[in-house]
């Protein structure tokens, strides 16, 4: 079996004060199936008349994917969409051709705790229609003294409601005091393990807060010890069968594609549409670097 790989995520400062985790892409891994972009962020207690606020911007060729454990964000979108999203609940918004979409704190001077994921879409669904789905309740269950909750995919007889396109998994395992599980796993997956909270040790080996475990296909059991306060974030997917770009908010598989996105972002062309009531500016798309092959 292929050993286990140590990532260090890259810290990114998003303004505000806010600092995130960023695991994916690493220079190591790019992506883990389908999961393209995994920032953890916080957690962060924002000081008085603070809080997360961010501008409109596009995206095209990705879901994203919020799961939130801490905080209340809103989030409007260019499909008319306006929607509050709580912890324990998932956001989960489908890019395709095009769509933009703000995001803010509900309330300022408060603590957020998130994970920002994005989803490379598969080349026929990359120019699909735009989509957004909330789910105020995900799949949850106790297994000894550990609290799972499914996010994304199939495990244990349980199922996802989110609406993916690409076989992957997603899983959330929080403990109070600690516990041990043998988890399952899809032999044809590779996976991502990350603890946002606490340590867990993966047969042996210990992993901190915002330490990224790289594992290759071929494993069908994980046994995993979660440290006391720990919550874990398990990603998995059959690797993703063609290279992605990804730039900015822009996922596609042509430099073309991406630039052609970048222009249309910059001139207010009519693809992204409009976000009505977001707090932050408009963002602007910054220059492509130039396209060589
Ligand atoms: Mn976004």
């Amino acid at each position: 079996m292929s050993p286990i790989v140590r990532i260090t995520p890259h810290t990114v400062e998003l303004g505000s004060g806010l600092k995130v985790h960023r695991a994916l892409p690493s220079r190591h891994q790019r992506m883990v199936g389908a999961w393209c972009f995994l920032d953890h962020a916080g957690p962060v207690d924002f000081p008085p008349g603070q809080g997360m606020h961010v501008g409109a911007h596009p995206h095209i060729g990705l879901q994203t994917f919020t799961w939130l454990i801490e905080g209340d964000i809103v989030h409007r979108d260019s499909l008319g969409n306006e929607q509050v999203i709580r912890p324990g609940q998932v956001n989960l918004m489908t890019a395709g051709h095009g769509i933009a979409h703000t995001e803010d704190s509900i309330a300022d001077g408060q603590r957020l705790h998130a994970a920002q994921l994005w989803i490379a879409l598969p080349p026929d669904q990359q120019d699909r229609a735009p989509a957004f789905e909330h789910h105020a309740e995900m799949p949850r269950w106790d297994e000894g003294d550990a609290r799972l909750t499914l996010l994304a995919g199939t495990h244990a007889g349980r199922t996802a409601p989110t609406t993916v396109h690409s076989p992957l998994l997603g899983l959330d395992l929080a403990s109070d005091k600690g516990a041990t599980l043998d988890i399952a796993l899809n032999p044809a997956f590779e996976h991502g393990l990350m603890p946002l909270t606490g340590h867990a040790d993966i047969e042996g080996e210990t992993f901190q807060a915002d330490e990224f475990a790289y594992m290759a296909p071929g494993r069908d059991t994980l046994r995993l010890r979660l440290g006391a306060g720990a919550r874990v974030l398990l990603l998995g997917g059959e690797p993703f069968a063609r290279p992605v770009l990804m730039w900015w908010n822009f996922v596609g598989f042509s430099k073309e594609a991406i630039a052609q996105a970048q222009a249309q972002w910059q001139s207010g062309d009519a693809r992204f549409g409009v976000v009505d009531g977001g707090r932050a500016p408009r963002l602007a798309a910054p220059p492509m670097p130039s396209l060589r092959d």
